[in-house]
């Protein structure tokens, strides 16, 4: 079954035009990579998705499991079953890292008629967690990402996916430098929570990210558009030649 799909999307920043016809499907079970020069609209595109109230969407349509994502609320969203990698990544002094995560967590079981968890048992699902990142579990006891490192931050988002069990998961990974252990466990974390029910969309400049997440599909972003979609040996070419003749290719399509 399709999970999301989206037609048609353009979307604006401070009156610009920065999504220009965005268009894209992801059935259960996919796993997809979207790539593309700086400046092409990736991170738009996710903020999009997450309902940032400075984007302002102005055609097209986004549908997730047969509901229009775009008249929910940020929140309502996160909710039904969409997680954004970046959503939580803001540090917040006094507030340890485990309640904060029972918070989330239980806010999301309660919205979907499920039983709410007390803080003892919520310390035991979250240590099975724990295994997926390979965090130290005195991170639960610290502030929430105060004085965590990137990479530490990284775990913690990966955490915080492995507790809700989203849907449709996209994690953007920002241009500011992941170094490879970063990258690792953003790929590990993808591949122990990918399964027939979900998808995953990744979006990156890093073609070494797909070294170690084997995604169903790769697209290319250009301009606010997709413009080219293949397999993983796609990200490999675009490895080996960079982005520009995609950009040639395209100009010379007739
Ligand atoms: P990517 O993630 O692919 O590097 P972005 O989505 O961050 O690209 O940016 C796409 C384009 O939108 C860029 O040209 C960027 O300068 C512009 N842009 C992004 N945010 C804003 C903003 N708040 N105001 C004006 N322009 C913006
Ligand atoms: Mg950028
Ligand atoms: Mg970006």
């Amino acid at each position: 079954p399709v999970i999301l799909s989206v037609r048609d999307l353009r979307a604006n920043v401070d009156g610009t035009e920065i999504l220009k016809g965005l268009n894209l499907e992801m059935r259960a079970g996919e796993i997809h990579a979207i790539m593309g020069p700086n400046g092409s609209g990736k991170s738009t595109f996710s903020k999009v998705l997450a309902g940032h109230p400075a984007y302002e969407v102005t055609g097209g349509e986004v549908i997730f499991q047969g509901q229009n994502l775009l008249e929910l609320e940020p929140e309502e969203r996160s909710r039904t079953g969409v997680f954004l990698a970046f959503q939580y990544p803001l540090e917040i002094p006094g507030v340890s890292n485990l309640d904060f995560l029972r918070v989330a967590y239980n806010s999301h079981q309660k919205s979907k008629g499920l039983e709410e968890l007390d803080a003892f048992d919520f310390q035991d699902l979250v240590e099975q967690k724990l295994e997926v990142v390979k965090m130290n579990p005195s991170f639960l006891t610290r502030s929430v990402n105060e004085g965590f490192s990137g990479g530490e931050k990284k775990r913690n988002e990966i955490l915080q996916m492995a507790l809700l069990e989203p849907k449709l998961a996209i994690l953007d990974e920002t241009d500011s430098g992941l170094d490879i252990d970063a990258l690792k466990i953003v790929a590990n974390g993808v591949n122990q929570l990918a399964n027939a029910e979900n998808a995953m969309l990744v979006i990156t400049h890093y073609q070494r990210l797909l070294d170690y997440i084997i995604p169903d599909y790769v697209h290319v972003m250009e301009g606010g558009r997709i413009v080219t979609t293949g397999t993983k040996e796609l990200a490999l070419e675009l490895e080996a030649r960079g982005y520009d003749w995609i950009t040639e290719e395209k100009a010379t399509e007739v």
